[in-house]
């Protein structure tokens, strides 16, 4: 069948984008061994290339988004998923949202506990339920109505992220909860943190990405802040705080002490910035971040991307395993706050 456009009339050939973080925080060379170094770079690797794969093949920015953040969330390396943070009573608790810059479709969960992939349970409840944003039981419950894959909450369990919890609940005098069932038996010898006491624990992951019908959505996902306790919830799971997506302008995920995140609303404030400001995007990140978190002393960072194809991060701390890759173009990971 002859094709019914004429040359001007083809579509635009659009060419795909992904930015990914897997968390920011004082990740310094001084305290990293060369064996960690490599280990997240080709953690960050692996997924960006799992998400730049659907991009390829014209999946969705949503499809590509869900893909590299469900590796990410498998990997003990990361604070999502398997590897996520302790609360203060011991139990890991989970957020995560997804945002459709298409249609401003959005869904979030926090405080989850059963989910294997919390990012799709968030994409669940965008697309399955009339809602934005459950929480707890509720969540738990949701999940396994929609069908996701459920686990036992020691599937989360890493020996690191526990030795780090009973580490600080000591430290701040707060009762130490028992080892969870289900964990494997406690190791002769305590494993080695490359994290530095008292630290912000990071490793939260999110991703966004600009697909060939040039859409653009942005996804969060994390175990939230070490020792939370009554039920805290950060900025990830907020749509507009850590998450946000608008084809209007640009696609956000954010990491950090999510406390600063929300009260700034971070994600939607870049985008606010290059909608009405016509500032670039790297300009709108940038102030978000060097500016008005910096000045009320908030630590952590955003990646952004935009119809268009910019791609950008902007971080305040001195790392954020971030990674980046535009069709055609050279892939970019960076760890350290001095590589570009
Ligand atoms: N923003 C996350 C939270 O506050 C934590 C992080 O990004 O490290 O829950």
């Amino acid at each position: 069948m002859l094709s019914t456009f004429t040359a001007a009339q083809q579509p635009p050939v659009r060419h795909w984008a992904i930015v990914l973080h897997g968390g920011a925080g004082i990740i310094e060379r001084a305290t990293m061994d060369p064996k960690t170094d490599a280990a997240y770079r080709a953690s960050l690797r692996q997924a960006i290339e799992a998400g730049a794969a659907v991009l390829d093949k014209g999946g969705s920015s949503l499809d590509a988004i869900e893909a590299s953040i469900r590796i990410l969330e498998d990997d003990p390396l990361f604070n999502a998923g398997r590897g996520a943070v302790f609360a203060a009573d011991g139990k890991n608790e989970l957020d995560a949202a997804i945002m459709d810059g298409a249609t401003l479709q959005a869904g979030a969960v926090a405080d989850v506990t059963r989910t294997r992939h919390p990012i799709s349970l968030a994409r669940a409840v965008m697309e399955k339920s009339p809602h934005v944003l459950l929480v707890g039981a509720g969540a738990d419950a949701f999940s396994v109505y929609a069908g996701l894959e459920q686990v036992d909450p020691s599937f989360y369990f890493t020996e690191r992220r526990w030795e780090s919890l009973v580490k600080q609940l000591k430290e701040e005098g707060l009762p130490i909860p028992p080892r969870p069932a289900g964990a494997p038996p406690p190791p002769a010898a305590p494993v080695a943190d490359i994290e530095p006491a008292n630290a912000h624990k990071y490793g939260t992951v999110g991703v966004v990405a600009l697909d060939r019908h040039g859409d653009i959505a942005a996804g969060t996902s994390t175990g939230g802040t070490q020792a939370k306790r009554w039920g805290r919830v950060g900025d990830s799971p907020l749509i507009g705080a850590g998450t946000y997506a608008s084809n209007q302008s640009c696609a956000v995920s954010a990491t950090g002490t999510g406390e600063y995140f929300i009260r700034l609303t971070v994600a939607r404030t870049v985008c606010a910035l290059v909608q009405y400001t016509g500032m670039t995007l790297q300009q709108a990140a940038d102030k978000v971040i060097h500016k008005e978190l910096t000045a009320l002393h908030g630590d952590g960072g955003v990646i952004a991307i935009t119809p268009d194809g910019q791609m950008v991060w902007s971080f305040n701390t001195p790392g954020m395993y971030r990674a980046r890759l535009a069709e055609g173009g050279q892939l970019e990971i960076g760890i350290y706050n001095d590589e570009p």
